[in-house]
C-alpha cells in the first residue's frame, strides 16, 4: 500500500483544538460559483473530503456587507440567512472526516461595494486596488468603527461557528485581506495606535485573534493567512518583516498560513513559477513560532511534500490547484498509486472562472464544478450503456479523455490516430518555452489508457469515411482537433485580407513542426491568448529579432484572467522584443506590413523578413463533414453515432477539449433529454413583496 517514505504526510495535525487528520491542507481557493452556485461548491468540497484532504476551506468569504467584491463571486456571510448555504459547505467537507474551514474576508481597499454601495472603509484612504482601477476610493476606518469592524469578526465566526465550521482563517494575503493592509506600511499610513511600528500595525490582527479566540477559540482553530512578501521592497510588508511579526507573535493564531502578497506571486502559472517556488521565503519561519507553518507551492509531488515536512520546511501540504486537478491526491497517495495521480499542469484555467464570473473548470479534470450540476466524479463514470463498441479518431486532449473515460465505464475503445504519438496539440504544444507541464494532460492519459485492455491504440492511422464504414463501430468520436489559419481571419479580419505570397508566412503549427524564420520577424497576435506570447519567445532564443503587432493595449490579453500577463509583457520586454500596441496589420505585402492604428487607422509600414500569423483556427471536421454525408450508408455498416467533439467542433483552450472528451463519454447512450436543461442550477428564491 503505502510507500513508508509518505507516512510522515499521514500524521495528525493538532490546530487549537482541533485535529487534522493527517497533512493534507486545501487551502481557501476560489471556485466562480461562490454564493450563486452554492450546492455546486459544496459537494465539489465534499469530493475533496472523499479524497481525503484533512482540512478543506471555503473561498474567501465576505464576512460584512460594508467590504465586497462585486463582481467576483464569492461567499458571503452577511446575516443568520447566509448560514444555510455555509453549513451546508461545511457538512460536505466533514463528510468522510475533514476539518471544516472557512476563509473571513474583510477586503477594505481592494472592496469596490458595487454591490453594496457603502463607501469603501479601509486603513488609510486611497483608490480601490482591483484588476480593474475602479474609480472609487476608500476612506479610513475611524476608531468607532475598528471597534465594529473587531465585533462584526466575532459576529461572522459565531456564525461561522452555527454553521458547523472547526476553523477559521483570518485574511490577510494576496493583497485582498485586511489584515495584510494593517501590517504593511503601503497601506497603512495611520498616525494613531493601529498605525507606524509594527507592533502598532499588528494590534487589529492581535486584537481580532483575542476575540475570536474568547468567543469560539474552545471549539474552532484560528489560522491567519499572511502575506510572505508583498513584493514592492521595503515599503511593502516584506518577507523579513513578516519573520519580525511571526517572531514578535509567535502564538498568535493557532496555524500560520503564509502565502505571496499579491495572488500573481502566489498563484503563478507553470510557465513563470516551479512547484515549491515559494521555498525560500517560508524556510525558517517555523522555527520562529510554536505553531504550526502551512504553505503553498503548487505541490504535486509527494517526494516534494514529504521533504517539506521532513526537513521542518512546513508542518502541512497546503493546496489549492493541486486539490482541483485531483482531489483524491491524498487518497492516491495512502493506496501507493502515485501514478494515478492527475497532476495541475499549472495553466491557471482554473483562476479564469472567478475572474470571469463563471463556474471554474480545470484542464486536468472536467468533473471540477460539475460534481453536483451534471452529478460527476472526478474517479468514478456512470455504469456502461447497452453499446459495446467505440473508435475514437485522434488522440488529443478530447479523444484521449474520451477514451480513458469510456474504457472507465466498460466500453471497447479503439483509438485511432494520424500521427505517431499520443497528445495532439499538447505533444506540441509541451515543447515551447515554458509549456513543458502541459504535457501531463497527455501523461495523464496515455498511462491510464494503458492499463485498460478494453482499449487498443492504432498510430500512424489517418483515417477517412470509407474506412471507418468498414470497421464496424457503433460509435465514431472524430476529436480531430484544428488547424491555424494561414488567411488571417480571426477577430480583426472576419474574412480573408490581402497577403503577397512573396513574403514569408509562417502559423503556430509550422513553428511547432520546426520552422524557424531568421532575421526580423512580425509576429502578429490576434489570439490574445497565450500563443503569440510563447512563440516571441521561441523565436527570440532562435537568433530572430521579434517585432510583436497586437491590436490590444497589451500582449496576450486574455492572460490577464490566468494572472500572467504582466509576467509575459515583461518577459517579452526583457528579452528585447519590439511591442507594438493598438495596432492591427492590414495587409502583408513582399517586403513587411503594413499596420494600423485601432483608434485611428492610421497606417505605417513595418518592414520585415517573415511573418508569423496568430490569428484563429480551423477546426479539421472533414472527416465529420464526409461521414454525415454517407448517412445512408450507417446501418449497413453498423453504424449508429458520429459525434465531432473538441477543437474539431470549436477550437478552443485544452480545458475545453478534455471536458468535451469527458462529456461525451459520460453522454454515451445516455436517455435522449430533449429541450431539458443539461445541468442542475440554483434559483434565487424569491422574496414575498
Ligand atoms: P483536441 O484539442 O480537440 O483534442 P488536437 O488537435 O489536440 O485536438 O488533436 C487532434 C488529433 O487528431 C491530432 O493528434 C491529429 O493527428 C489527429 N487526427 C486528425 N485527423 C485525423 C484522422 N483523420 N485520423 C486519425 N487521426 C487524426
Ligand atoms: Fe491546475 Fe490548470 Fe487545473 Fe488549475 S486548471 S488546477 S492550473 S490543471
Amino acid at each position: 500500500m503505502r510507500d513508508p517514505r509518505y507516512d510522515i504526510l499521514f500524521e495528525p495535525l493538532q490546530i487549537g483544538p482541533v485535529t487534522a487528520r493527517n497533512r493534507f491542507y486545501q487551502v481557501p481557493h476560489c471556485n466562480g460559483g461562490g454564493y450563486r452556485d452554492p450546492s455546486a461548491a459544496a459537494a465539489m468540497r465534499g469530493v475533496k473530503s472523499e479524497g481525503g484532504w484533512g482540512v478543506i476551506f471555503t473561498e474567501q468569504c465576505e464576512m460584512h456587507h460594508s467590504s465586497e467584491i462585486t463582481p467576483f463571486i464569492e461567499l458571503r456571510l452577511w446575516e443568520d440567512r447566509d448560514m444555510p448555504m455555509l453549513a451546508r459547505m461545511a457538512a460536505r467537507m466533514k463528510d468522510h472526516g475533514a476539518l471544516a474551514g472557512i476563509q473571513l474576508a474583510y477586503s477594505g481597499i481592494n472592496g469596490p461595494n458595487f454591490y453594496s454601495r457603502e463607501v469603501p472603509r479601509a486603513v488609510s484612504p486611497g483608490p480601490i486596488l482591483t484588476f480593474t482601477n475602479d474609480p472609487v476610493q476608500a476612506r479610513a476606518l475611524d476608531k468607532a468603527e475598528i471597534a465594529d469592524l473587531r465585533r462584526w469578526f466575532v459576529t461572522a465566526a459565531r456564525r461561522a461557528q452555527g454553521a458547523g465550521f472547526d476553523l477559521i482563517c483570518l485574511y490577510g494575503a494576496h493583497g485582498f485581506g485586511i489584515f495584510q493592509h494593517f501590517l504593511s506600511r503601503a497601506t497603512n499610513h495611520r498616525d494613531d495606535e493601529y498605525g507606524g511600528s509594527l507592533e502598532n500595525r499588528s494590534r487589529f490582527a492581535r486584537e481580532v485573534v483575542a476575540d475570536i479566540r474568547e468567543a469560539v477559540g474552545d471549539t474552532m482553530g484560528i489560522t491567519m493567512r499572511v502575506s510572505l512578501d508583498e513584493t514592492i521592497g521595503t515599503l511593502g510588508f516584506s518577507n523579513a518583516e513578516l519573520r519580525d511579526f511571526i517572531a514578535m507573535h509567535h502564538d498568535l493564531p493557532d496555524l500560520w498560513d503564509l502565502a505571496h502578497g499579491t495572488w500573481e506571486d502566489c498563484s503563478g502559472p507553470s510557465r513563470f513559477k516551479e512547484e515549491a517556488a515559494q521555498e525560500v521565503l517560508v524556510r525558517g519561519i517555523r522555527e520562529l513560532s510554536s505553531r504550526p507553518v502551512v504553505g503553498v507551492g503548487r505541490f504535486t509531488s509527494p517526494d516534494v511534500m514529504a521533504r517539506m515536512i521532513r526537513s521542518g520546511t512546513l508542518d502541512a501540504i497546503g493546496c489549492a490547484r493541486p486539490s482541483i486537478a485531483d482531489p483524491f491526491l491524498p487518497k492516491k497517495i495512502e493506496e501507493g498509486r502515485i501514478e494515478d495521480i492527475r497532476e495541475c499542469i499549472g495553466c491557471n484555467i482554473c483562476i479564469t472562472g472567478d475572474m470571469t464570473m463563471s463556474p471554474s473548470r480545470c484542464t486536468q479534470n472536467p468533473t471540477f464544478m460539475e460534481e453536483w450540476r451534471k452529478g460527476w466524479h472526478p474517479e468514478r463514470m456512470n455504469p456502461k450503456g447497452p453499446s459495446r463498441s467505440v473508435l475514437v479518431v485522434g488522440a488529443g486532449p478530447a479523444g484521449l479523455e474520451a477514451t480513458r473515460a469510456l474504457a472507465e465505464r466498460g466500453y471497447d475503445v479503439a483509438l485511432a490516430e494520424a500521427g505517431t504519438a499520443l497528445g495532439g496539440r499538447v505533444a506540441r504544444e509541451r515543447l515551447l518555452p515554458g509549456l513543458s507541464a502541459w504535457g501531463r494532460v497527455a501523461d495523464y492519459r496515455a498511462y491510464q489508457i494503458g492499463q485498460k485492455p478494453n482499449v487498443e491504440v492504432y498510430f500512424d492511422s489517418a483515417l477517412d469515411a470509407a474506412g471507418i464504414l468498414e470497421f464496424g463501430f457503433e460509435h465514431v468520436c472524430l476529436a480531430t482537433g484544428a488547424t491555424w489559419r494561414r488567411d488571417g481571419v480571426a477577430r480583426q479580419h472576419m474574412v480573408p485580407f490581402p497577403i503577397n505570397p512573396a513574403m514569408p508566412l509562417y502559423t503556430p503549427d509550422d513553428l511547432m513542426a520546426g520552422a524557424r524564420p531568421e532575421g526580423h520577424v512580425v509576429v502578429w497576435d490576434d489570439d490574445h491568448y497565450y500563443m503569440g506570447g510563447v512563440l516571441a519567445e521561441l523565436l527570440v532564443q532562435a537568433g530572430a529579432r521579434v517585432t510583436f503587432v497586437t491590436s490590444s493595449a497589451h500582449v496576450s490579453d486574455w492572460t490577464m484572467n490566468t494572472l500572467e500577463q504582466h509576467s509575459i509583457q515583461r518577459r517579452l520586454i526583457e528579452m528585447g522584443v519590439d511591442l507594438v500596441l493598438n495596432r492591427g496589420v492590414t495587409a502583408i505585402g513582399a517586403a513587411g506590413v503594413e499596420s494600423n492604428c485601432s483608434y485611428t487607422d492610421a497606417r505605417r509600414e513595418i518592414g520585415c523578413d517573415a511573418v508569423v500569423m496568430v490569428a484563429s483556427r480551423l477546426a479539421e471536421d472533414g472527416l465529420y463533414r464526409a461521414l454525415a454525408a454517407r448517412w445512408a450508408d450507417w446501418d449497413a455498416a453498423g453504424l449508429r453515432s458520429v459525434r465531432v467533439i473538441g477543437d474539431a467542433e470549436a477550437p478552443g483552450p485544452i480545458a475545453w477539449a478534455t471536458y468535451a472528451g469527458h462529456r461525451y463519454a459520460r453522454e454515451l447512450d445516455a436517455a435522449d433529454i430533449g429541450d431539458a436543461l443539461p445541468f442542475r442550477r440554483e434559483l434565487a428564491e424569491l422574496a414575498p413583496e
